[in-house]
């Protein structure tokens, strides 16, 4: 995943995995003195929750003297979650606050990493986050999500490359290890979560795991066998977004829909 010289950019939000992550990742780090470790957090300004996990991320990176700049979505785009959340409450065929969440965290990494020279961004993905995100896919009819993006591809090229280092590594684990190595981290559960259909989908992978066990690692295996079975769709030439000039599939990317789409809502209420 990593090159003995890279610059590696880890997404920290402050809960158990991506402090794992971090934990893990400054002890490796140690032993490759080419290499350089930062955090990144995002605070997508979801009030009473980011703040507590904003606050684990900051005595960490100090505690491990590991270089950590924070960005927010109020910065970068002018709102926040709350106000994203509030502006499309009740609006019929509306997406989910997660939805938002998702995009602009995506754009806000990027952005960061970029702004720190990264080479590679680590995202804290655990097996759970990646069979979850499978589920998803086949129920949303996006299979072609599952493929791997070549490397050569425009995509591929424009964007920092992201590795997950913690994919094979169920989340009970990861919080084991959390626990047992004392690292402090928030429990409280995001107030949007339940409204994502991936908390019913999670419900029900750890119904089948506890029944089954070792169902989860048979579900990974077999996403591992569809990435290289699947052929990846091929896209247009990546063109450069009409309003924010990063690169984009369509002449205006999501994230500037995204915000066009809340603008216009705001007006509207
Ligand atoms: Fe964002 Fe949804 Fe995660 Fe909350 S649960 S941090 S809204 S993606
Ligand atoms: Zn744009």
């Amino acid at each position: 995943m990593f090159n003995p010289d890279d610059r590696i950019a880890i997404a920290l939000s402050g809960g158990k995995d991506s402090l794992t992550l971090l934990h893990i990742m400054h002890k490796i780090e140690r032993d490759f003195p080419k290499a350089e470790l930062y955090a990144i957090t995002v605070d997508e300004g979801i009030k009473g929750y980011r703040d507590e996990a904003l606050e684990n991320a900051v005595k960490a990176c100090e505690k491990l003297e590991i270089k950590h700049l924070v960005v927010s979505f109020k910065e970068l785009f002018d709102i926040t979650l709350d106000e994203i959340a509030e502006t499309i409450k009740g609006v019929e065929g509306e997406l989910t606050p997660c939805s938002y969440c998702g995009v602009l965290r995506r754009r806000a990494l990027n952005i960061a990493a970029k702004e720190l020279g990264a080479t590679k961004i680590a995202t804290a993905h655990s097996l759970d986050d990646e069979i979850q995100t499978l589920i998803l896919n086949i129920i949303h009819g996006d299979v072609l999500k599952i493929a791997r993006l070549p490397q050569d591809s425009p995509e591929a090229k424009n964007f920092i490359p992201r590795v997950k280092p913690l994919r094979e590594i169920p989340e009970a684990e990861i919080a084991f290890y959390a626990y047992l190595t004392g690292i402090s981290f928030q429990s409280r559960v995001c107030p949007y979560a339940p409204q994502a259909l991936r908390s019913e989908v999670r419900f029900f992978l750890n119904q089948l795991e506890e029944n089954h066990p070792g169902i989860k690692y048979t579900i990974y295996h077999s996403l591992e066998k569809l990435k290289s079975l699947i052929q990846p769709p091929s896209k247009p030439e990546i063109t450069f977004c009409r309003i924010c000039g990063e690169p984009a599939s369509k002449p205006i990317c999501e994230v500037c829909n995204m915000l066009d789409r809340l603008k216009k809502l705001k007006s509207q209420s």
